[in-house]
């Protein structure tokens, strides 16, 4: 029997170690990873660089409070300031404090103005941002939020992709929107580029902070540093974590000068949040996604994926009912009980894939995953489907 909470329906599989994208089980067995644990390991597994910096990192100071400069910090913040919209940076330890942070700073800055009352923000139906207090409010669903008491006040949601529901919820009140430009655990759903334009017009136009949560969609998943960038837009804040790490603990709230400037001394903290270690690990994968060419790397595998689930579609188009994500952040709505197709998956084809609400597949490989491997996943996702459609060779042509 287990020590630990039951909050995962957990598979008894282990692994022990990992090269790239294959994961190998404690009996040998290697797995095909796109899952790559909920778009972490971006980098894929025994990344030499990452292996290298968390050795080097380990001979030095381990960890100091963030009342002392930390260098490596530093030039982290530096780093993504220097590549994109922000002007300053708060590091988490994950990606619910760091869309946490984002909500604190955006409510802190409109108080710091003298305008009081005006906390309120609108998020979206589909939306994940975490599972803290805070956080399954901003979420505002029913099934994370039930048993858990009154939620925190002052989130407004909607259905994403209506501009004018949104123009219409904006009262005195509204201090900003909250939004995720590709939601992950929703249903992989991009928004578009124009309703992300509608977005930040109606944050200009009603004086409000634009606030994306992309610790999933962002650090290179869609092709570019992050989601953002297709829209030609910019936001006032935005939450990362995830691939920020490539598995070393890490997130961070990014925000304009002019947005960050009253969070002075007092108003926010974290014991461990960018430590010496988690900055040189942040660092260090910034080392290889900052190299020239990466970026278009993702792009072009997030292309090459599409192309082949597209193909994978008209050979099975009772099974496959709509593709959707950007990148390698790739939704596939079926018809067959998501799980159940994940579970085959995972036992007959040692490939590792998830599942995401209203009955998609998630696909997250690696960024670093090649066509060669994106071939031998689509066919064992056909491999599947084909042995669905002999079982009930009915059903498939109904
Ligand atoms: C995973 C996720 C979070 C929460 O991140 P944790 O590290 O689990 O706290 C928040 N927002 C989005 C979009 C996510 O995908």
């Amino acid at each position: 029997m287990s020590a630990l909470y039951g909050t995962y329906a957990r598979s008894d599989l282990a692994f022990e170690r990992g090269e790239g994208v294959r994961l190998f089980a404690q009996d040998g067995t290697p797995y095909l990873d796109f899952h790559a644990g909920v778009a972490v390991n971006a980098l894929g597994h025994g990344d030499p660089h990452m292996v290298a910096a968390l050795k080097a990192a380990a001979e030095k100071v381990w960890h100091t409070a963030n009342t002392f400069t930390i260098p490596e910090q530093e030039r982290l913040g530096q780093r993504l300031v220097e590549n994109t919209f922000a002007d300053a940076c708060f590091f988490t330890n994950s990606g619910t404090e760091a869309v946490e942070c984002a909500v604190k700073t955006a409510r802190h800055y409109f108080w710091a103005k003298g305008e009081k009352d005006r906390y309120e923000i609108i998020a979206f139906t589909g939306s994940f941002h975490g599972r803290t207090m805070g956080m399954i409010a901003a979420s505002g669903n029913d099934h994370y939020l039930e048993g858990f008491g009154p939620p925190l006040e002052g989130f407004k949601h909607l259905a994403p992709g209506d501009l004018k529901a949104v123009e219409a919820a904006i009262t005195p009140k509204t201090c900003a929107i909250l939004i995720e430009p590709v939601q992950g655990e929703g249903g992989v759903t991009a928004m578009t580029a124009e309703y992300m334009r509608g977005l930040r017009a109606l944050c200009d136009k009603h004086g409000m902070l634009l606030i994306l949560d992309e610790v999933q969609c962002g650090y290179g998943r869609t092709g570019k540093f992050f989601a953002y960038e297709w829209s030609g837009i910019e936001p006032d804040i935005m939450a990362v974590a995830k691939g920020i790490g490539a598995g070393f603990p890490l997130g961070a709230c990014l925000a304009k000068g002019e947005v960050a400037k009253s969070m002075i001394p007092g108003t926010h903290g974290s014991t461990y949040g960018g430590n010496p270690l988690a900055s040189a690990m942040g660092n260090a994968v910034l080392d290889r996604m900052l190299a020239p060419g990466f970026f278009e790397h993702v792009e072009k595998m997030g292309q090459r994926l599409n192309w082949h689930l597209q193909q994978l579609a008209q050979r099975f188009p009772s099974q496959v009912l709509e593709l959707r994500g950007k990148g390698l952040l790739a939704g596939i709505r079926i018809a067959s009980p998501v799980r159940d197709v994940a579970a085959r998956l995972r036992d007959e084809h040692h490939m590792l894939a998830m599942t995401a609400n209203e009955n998609v597949l998630r696909l997250l490989p690696p960024l670093v995953v090649t066509e060669a491997e994106i071939e031998e996943a689509v066919g064992k996702l056909a491999a599947v489907f084909e042995a669905i459609e002999a079982e009930a060779p009915s059903k498939a042509t109904a």
